[in-house]
């Protein structure tokens, strides 16, 4: 199942896609429920994950058409900071040796950061350029796992039980700043450095998130080409290690890291520009797409 946010006139809607993917069933209507939003959904909707699936095969539900309606981010307020990772496909720790002021070493544990989305931005929405303050804004492809049951000192070979599904989010991050305030954050928290979508898919849709396609491209140019099993850490490792002594919540959201082939990789540079298209792609996820201001 996949699980879209979407605004139709006014009011902003949790729903699930049909079999046929161009069409949606409106979660509330559907079921005669009153979830106010994803995360409401995610807390407490397990017991109607099972009627959901009845309403896609049965096509009972309240059937729209995806094209006509606008999509929102599917979580558009994380309750939470969102947790990411740096450096954790061996490739991009390679191509940044010696750039952005960070250290050299190849991780020997997960290196947890933390990034805003205030909101997350929607697939086909603009991102803001923020030239006043950066001529270094870059893109960055990653896998965003959905947590869905809280825990702490979780095992690695139980992390999966705790993940409500899998989403997309570029880590869109302005180089100079990063880099002039010694740490991440700052550079990736400015307003609409978080595009995440198009979807949530529910982790009983994918076999195996630790081998998944993962791509970018710039314009009609594929920057980044890789598996989600090139990760240094893989989900299991990533949850366990971030849970140690630290609670994890239902709607927490983690950003699992970028391949290699970001703007500040290449040489010379190649940072987004005025007017470009940026879609990032994950294979059973689907294409999260966004132009640059
Ligand atoms: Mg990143």
């Amino acid at each position: 199942m996949k699980f879209i946010y979407y605004q139709e006139h006014t009011q902003k809607k949790i729903a699930v896609l049909a079999q046929d993917e161009a069409y949606f069933y409106d979660i509330n209507q559907s079921l005669n429920t009153n979830y106010i939003d994803m995360l409401d959904f995610i807390v407490n909707g397990e017991q109607d994950l099972s009627k959901l699936q009845n309403v896609i095969a049965n096509q009972t539900g309240d059937k729209k058409v995806l094209a006509e309606v606008k999509l929102l981010a599917p979580i558009e307020y994380p309750k939470r900071p969102i947790f990411c990772l740096g450096k954790n496909y061996l490739d991009h720790a390679n191509e940044t040796k010696g750039l952005a002021g960070s250290d050299d070493n190849i991780p020997k544990f997960p290196v947890y950061f933390c990034k805003l989305a205030n909101p997350a931005l929607a697939t086909e929405a603009t991102i803001p350029n923020h030239k006043a303050i950066s001529d270094k804004v870059d893109y960055e492809v990653e896998l965003a796992i959905i947590i869905g049951k809280a825990g702490k000192n979780i095992q690695s070979e139980d992390a999966f039980q705790h993940i409500f599904g899998y989403s997309i989010a570029n880590d869109v991050s302005a180089r100079n700043i990063q880099r002039k305030h010694g740490q991440w954050f700052k550079g990736k928290s400015l307003d609409g450095f978080c595009p995440l979508g198009p979807n949530i898919v529910h982790q009983s849709a994918i076999a195996n998130a630790d081998n998944l396609a993962i791509k970018c491209w710039v314009n009609d140019e594929l920057r980044q080409n890789s598996n989600t099993n090139k990760m240094i850490f893989n989900i299991g490792e990533i949850i366990a290690y971030l849970s140690q002594g630290m609670s994890l919540e239902a709607g927490d959201i983690i950003l699992t890291g970028t391949p290699a082939g970001v703007g500040l990789g290449f040489k010379p540079f190649k940072f987004l520009k005025s007017g470009d298209t940026i879609k990032c792609q994950i294979e059973g996820i689907g294409e999260l797409i966004n132009y640059f201001e």
